[in-house]
């Protein structure tokens, strides 16, 4: 135990976190990361912000919805601070604003992109370092002090920071700073402790931790790829995840195995373009990869997203077909329908290129259903470039579409285009696809009705005196059953009806 630590326990200060986690399955698979690696300094998980000693936000920018969330969150726990309380922002709006966090919300402590988590443990170093220097501080002032020494001394009550001034020796205590490490030494309140994680957006390496704590009880997640150099005119991730790079295929197959072994029987493996996959060893394909995971004993389902139609082959469809463990369900978003607007967007495709790979879908020996993301309202997009995303639509036959409007974002080309589109105009195009892409589902969700289908049993709601399955192709199909199934287990549904977004059916034996 480090020195600090050592301190920090025998002064009975119990250490306490809780963090709340915005945006995509990347985000959420990165904060089991981050979990995992505070169980392991010891830190204890709780469930309210008024529980923890530390507050940490794993935060998203995608769009600035998402950004704004976190600067609420932070605005309506501020009062916190003055018990003692750290907060934390680490992820994309962490990596995006920087520093500049410390200005907009002074009393964050720490700020640490999802580049630099790999320091993130020396950081919590740092952090508990400076906590345990203001409370020796507070201490020394405190006339009673003396007689509170070694294990009788009981939890330090909170810190009031207008009391208690730090010395400069503070970080003194930290473990030395790491690369991509900086801090700010500031004015001499404790307040003001600042650790930055901010430098590793060119980093080769992945965030691997043999500490994962896993909150799916179904799902184990693996991240085989990070970062992205495809730098898509409207999108921040390039800017906050760094660049592209991938973990070897033996270092991907070994924490499968230990999924298994964990008793998980289903696997994502993620990315922000999982599918542009390239195994440093050069071992693997993305294609091989995903049929290797698929073939590990013990194993039922293996998922995949998300998929960059560029990088797209046809070697996926056909690990599909041959691998029965690979579920039947491709996320490849398109963004929009017209080639003109993918040229703008830089998409790196063309409307033409991005159907050849449904074909390839669509021809498959197993029925594969497939789902999208659409940016409406991009800079510049037309009635006839929309009648085209809608036209595509139709064509693909989509099982789900998260549909977007167009979000400026800070850094990105798209920024400096001409002609916007106005707030209200993104709006109606935005419902009027919601609508059109309804009817598509309605549609589709239909024809399952009266078939019979594997699902996972997911969980059991018990208001409606269902439980809760999941298809091989992602699709939510609520059952009755005369015998309780086990959550977890899988179990063959007969289709006896059908929603625009869900199935409904009755177990079979
Ligand atoms: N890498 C994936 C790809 O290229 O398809 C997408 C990952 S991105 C994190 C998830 C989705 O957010 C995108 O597919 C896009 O539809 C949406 N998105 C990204 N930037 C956006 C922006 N500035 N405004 C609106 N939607 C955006
Ligand atoms: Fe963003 Fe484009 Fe990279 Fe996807 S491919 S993460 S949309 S820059």
């Amino acid at each position: 135990m480090s020195g600090v630590r050592q301190q920090l326990a025998e002064s009975g200060h119990e250490k306490t976190f809780y963090l709340e986690t915005f945006g995509c399955q990347m985000n959420v698979h990165d904060s089991e990361k981050v979990v995992g690696t505070l169980l392991q300094q010891g830190y204890r998980q709780v469930e309210t912000v008024e529980q923890a000693g530390l507050i940490l936000y794993n935060t998203c920018s995608i769009r600035d919805k998402a950004e704004q969330k976190v600067f609420h969150r932070l605005a309506d726990f501020k009062k916190l601070q003055a018990k003692g309380k750290k907060f934390g922002v680490l992820g994309c709006v962490a990596q995006q604003e920087g520093e500049k966090i410390f200005e907009r919300a002074p009393h964050v402590s720490l700020v640490c992109g999802s580049a630099s988590y790999n320091n993130l443990l020396q950081m919590l170093v740092q952090l508990e370092g400076a906590q345990l220097e203001a409370e020796i501080d507070v201490g020394s002032q405190d006339p009673l002090a003396s007689s509170r020494s070694g294990a009788s001394l009981p939890a330090p009550r909170g810190i009031s920071p207008a009391a208690s001034p730090v010395s400069d020796g503070l970080l003194g205590l930290a473990s030395g700073d790491a690369r991509g490490l900086s801090r700010n030494s500031g004015p001499r309140t404790q307040d003001l402790v600042r650790i930055t994680g901010l430098d590793d957006r060119q980093t080769d390496k992945c965030f691997e931790t043999e500490f994962t704590a896993r909150t799916n009880p179904h799902r184990g997640y693996i991240t085989i790829i990070e970062g992205c150099d495809k730098f898509c005119a409207y999108c921040v991730v390039p800017f906050t995840r760094g660049k592209e790079r991938s973990r070897t295929s033996g270092s991907v197959l070994a924490e499968a195995r230990q999924i298994v072994d964990l008793g998980y029987t289903e696997i994502q493996l993620l990315g922000q373009n999982v599918n542009s996959y390239r195994d440093p060893d050069g071992k693997k394909s993305f294609a091989e990869l995903l049929a290797a995971v698929g073939e590990i004993p013990g194993i039922r389902r293996v998922r995949f997203t998300t998929s960059h139609p560029r990088d797209f082959g046809r070697d996926i469809v056909d690990a599909i077909d041959a691998v029965p463990a690979l579920c039947d369900h491709v996320h490849l978003p398109v963004q929009s329908g017209s080639s003109r607007v993918l040229d703008a967007m830089q998409r790196l495709y063309t409307r033409e290129q991005y159907l050849e790979r449904i074909e390839w879908m669509k021809t498959a020996r197993r029925e594969i259903s497939i789902t999208t993301d659409v940016i409406v309202g991009f800079p510049g997009e037309t009635e006839a470039d929309f009648a085209e995303t809608l036209s595509l639509l139709e064509y693909v036959g989509y099982d789900g579409v998260f549909s977007f409007k167009y979000s400026p974002r800070p850094n990105t080309p798209a920024l400096h285009l001409d002609d916007a589109i106005p707030e209200q105009e993104k709006s109606r195009r935005l419902e009027v696809l919601m609508a059109k892409q309804r009817e598509i589902q309605v549609a589709r969700y239909r024809k399952y009705v009266g078939t019979k289908i594997e699902v996972m049993v997911e969980g059991r709601n018990e208001s409606r005196n269902q439980w809760i399955g999941r298809t091989s192709q992602n699709k939510t199909l609520n059952f009755t059953a005369s015998a309780n199934p086990k959550v977890g287990s899988y179990t063959k549904v007969l289709v006896t009806g059908s929603f625009p977004n869900s199935l409904l059916g009755e177990m079979v034996a």
